[in-house]
């Protein structure tokens, strides 16, 4: 008989984005008036995107990085 696994590591799975509480978009006064945009965090896609640069997406045009090859994963 299999025992009940008691400490194993905790798999939260895809976490909540925080900024936009997992809603995928936020709020922005920008331009006068409240508005919604995609959360730059999620990409508005409401989950947390590791290491994701939301800064990145807010640079004006021309400052794009090089992509960088994914590694194969098997
Ligand atoms: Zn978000």
């Amino acid at each position: 008989m299999a025992e009940p696994k008691e400490d194993q590591e905790q798999d939260l799975g895809p976490l909540p984005c925080s900024p936009c509480r997992g809603t995928g978009k936020l709020n922005s006064n920008s331009g006068g008036e409240p508005h919604s945009v995609d959360c730059p965090w999620c990409e508005g896609s409401g989950v947390l995107i590791p290491d994701h640069d939301a800064q990145a997406a807010q640079r004006p045009e021309g400052e794009q990085l090089n992509e960088k090859p994914q590694p194969a994963v098997d």
